[in-house]
Order: C-alpha cells, then sequence, then structure tokens
C-alpha cells in the first residue's frame, strides 16, 4: 500500500492488533521514505445485498425493515426480541454465505416464513397470510393444514 503522504510504495507495519470485538485488524503503518505514520484497518468485506420486488425494482436490503416485519408478526406472542434479531441475523447470513447477494422477495419471504415457523405457530401464520397475500380463507386453511400435517 502506498504512503498516503508522498506516495512512496514501500511501508513496515509497526503494530498489529485485534480490536475486541475479534473483527477487525489495526494496523499502524510507517513510510520508508518520508517516515509519515497512517493507520489502515483490515475487515471483512461483504456486499450489500439487494431485493428484487415483485414489479423488478431493485431494492437495497434493509435489516430494519425485515425485523419490523417479523415484530409484527410476532406480536403478542411469547417471541422475545432477541430471538427475532437472531432470526433477521440468521437469514442474512444464510444469503452471505451463499454468495447469493441478489434476491427476490419471495424468496426473502420463505426465509422469513422458516424462521418463523421454528419460533412461534402464531406468528408464522400471520406472516404467511401477509406474505401469501390470501384472498380466500380457503388458501389460509390449507397453511394452517400443512402446518398441522408436518407435526
Ligand atoms: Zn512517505
Amino acid at each position: 500500500m502506498k504512503c498516503p503522504y508522498c506516495g512512496h510504495e514501500e511501508t513496515r507495519v509497526l503494530d498489529s492488533r485485534v480490536d475486541s470485538s475479534g473483527f477487525t485488524i489495526r494496523r499502524r503503518r510507517e513510510c520508508t521514505k518520508c517516515k509519515g505514520r497512517f493507520t489502515t484497518y483490515e475487515r471483512y468485506e461483504f456486499g450489500p445485498i439487494f431485493v428484487i420486488k415483485r414489479d423488478g425494482r431493485r431494492e437495497k436490503f434493509d435489516r430494519k425493515k425485515m425485523l419490523n416485519g417479523i415484530m409484527k408478526a410476532c406480536e403478542k406472542t411469547s417471541v422475545t426480541l432477541e430471538d427475532m434479531e437472531k432470526a433477521v441475523d440468521t437469514i442474512i447470513n444464510k444469503l452471505q454465505k451463499s454468495g447469493n447477494l441478489e434476491v427476490s422477495s419471495v424468496e426473502i419471504g420463505k426465509l422469513v416464513m422458516e424462521q418463523l415457523k421454528e419460533l412461534n405457530e402464531v406468528a408464522y401464520v400471520r406472516f404467511a397470510s401477509v406474505y401469501k397475500d390470501f384472498r380466500e380463507i380457503d388458501q389460509f386453511l390449507e397453511v394452517v393444514k400443512e402446518l398441522k400435517n408436518e407435526k
């Protein structure tokens, strides 16, 4: 990495330490030519996740929005905020690990449903009813039936 002061190509690392979170490395460097000092950080690089909406629009993935959706579904259930946060993190980790950084909103909905199914049945059915946009009571009953069959 070039020196930011004189552009010299050679710098040496004076000190290198992992920060308290364990996720960042901080390095103090010195230019071998002008002796100028600077700091560099090494962090994980995750690309932003994009959501493709039903109408084809592309939108940057919004963690808060997903959490809000889950919170709504979990209203008046025993699911804790911590569980909800964990569910969101699990989904994000899955997406990042798969390297699939463009996901359809349908896929996102499925991932949320997967998580809610494990957390709470009421929340799951609530979310499903919004996500699947039930027009008829039959469709709704179908989901409830599926849920019972899987038990
Ligand atoms: Zn320099």
